[in-house]
């Protein structure tokens, strides 16, 4: 172990891919390897990024779409197989991939008036077919991988819609306030992730906070899977047989190893989670989804290892800015304060 956890994973978390090789699944096993070739890859990538920014900055700001058909390699970027604007193919995995990168992009456009991952018009680049039978979908820093699954475990992560708006707004974190992905700042990352997936997953389909399923990774279980997806911001803990999210700050264990799902960050990130379900179901999803993203900026509040207290502390600071604008209900900063008060974090406890 190289005890550096702090590696954003891919969509299927590492923890549940090391319970499916033990449970005898060897595409899981092999996908855990891959993904931390990729983890590498990031952070190399991470450093370069600054200089590569700096030339977009002043390139006009206009995104475009490319996706690649890794043709069941691990080749980033092998063979370019639909651009922005151009003729679609006959491949229908690249074409989905295209509009739902097209779609989380209109996402941050419409509803939270960001331009692309970075704020100024980033290119979208997606590699489909990733690899052979690899469990996973991945951010790698300034791209995304995309495997098919096993068909056992996993099926067509590329044809999710919350797992490719999941994994995009890892990139946006990365820009945003580089939340450190362990424990809590980690579980904020996540929990981030999947405020945006679920929030774009509605738009996409058009549902409401009422009407969504709320589910995380629903479309993407295969036939030996023990449930329907792999979280549930309403009722976190109840996705699958075994799912151990939790949904209140009680069952929070600070000492967790960090071995462990690096302290955590995707089983807290249900307590996060729903507190948005609470709120979105009284305000909308969208008006939820733009007060958790502007309070996300809040950077002098939500440091790189900010707690659960100080984001619900950033979040009523912006319900209060944007209740005075008139852009959000003059209840939100009530509705706020209860959801997270039902899921144990309040202001006035110390954590
Ligand atoms: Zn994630």
């Amino acid at each position: 172990m190289s005890g550096d956890h702090k590696h954003e994973e891919g969509f299927i978390p590492n923890y549940l891919l090391k319970e499916l090789a033990e449970k005898g699944n060897e595409n899981a096993e092999k996908t855990l390897a891959v993904t931390k070739e990729i983890e590498e890859k990031r952070t190399e990538v991470k450093k370069n990024l600054t200089t590569e920014r700096n030339i977009m900055e002043t390139s006009g700001g206009t995104t475009k779409r490319f996706v690649y058909d890794s043709e069941n390699t691990g080749e980033f970027q092998r063979k370019l197989a639909r651009q922005e604007g151009g003729p679609s193919s006959t491949d229908d995995v690249v074409n989905i991939s295209y509009d739902y990168c097209g779609k989380t992009l209109e996402y941050f456009k419409q509803k939270l008036n960001r331009n692309s991952i970075d704020g100024v018009g980033m290119d979208v680049i997606s590699n489909v077919h990733f690899r052979t039978n690899y469990n996973n979908a991945i951010w790698v820093g300034d791209q995304l991988a995309l495997g098919d699954g096993d068909g056992r475990a996993f099926i067509n992560l590329g044809r999710s819609i919350d797992v490719v708006a999941h994994e995009i707004a890892h990139g946006v974190t990365q820009f945003v306030n580089e939340l450190e992905y362990e424990r809590q700042s980690g579980a904020l990352n996540e929990h981030f992730s999947d405020v945006i997936g679920s929030a774009v997953q509605q738009f996409v389909k058009g549902q409401t906070a009422e009407t969504a399923d709320w589910l995380i990774g629903d479309e993407i279980v295969g036939p030996d899977w023990p449930g329907k997806a792999l979280r549930s911001m309403k009722a976190p803990g109840t996705a699958y047989n075994g799912d151990r999210q939790v949904a209140h700050f009680n069952d929070f264990d600070p000492n967790l190893p960090l071995a462990d799902d690096n302290g955590g960050v995707h089983y807290y990130s249900g307590i996060p989670n729903k507190a948005f379900y609470l709120t979105a179901m009284k305000i909308g999803t969208d008006k939820a989804a733009f007060l958790w993203y502007t309070a996300w900026h809040n950077r002098g509040i939500i440091h790189p290892r900010a707690t659960f207290k100080e984001a619900l502390k950033a979040i009523l600071e912006s319900a209060e800015t944007l209740v005075n604008r008139g852009e959000l209900p003059r209840e939100t900063i009530s509705f706020v304060k209860n959801a997270f008060e039902e899921v144990g974090v309040s202001t006035l406890v110390p954590v």
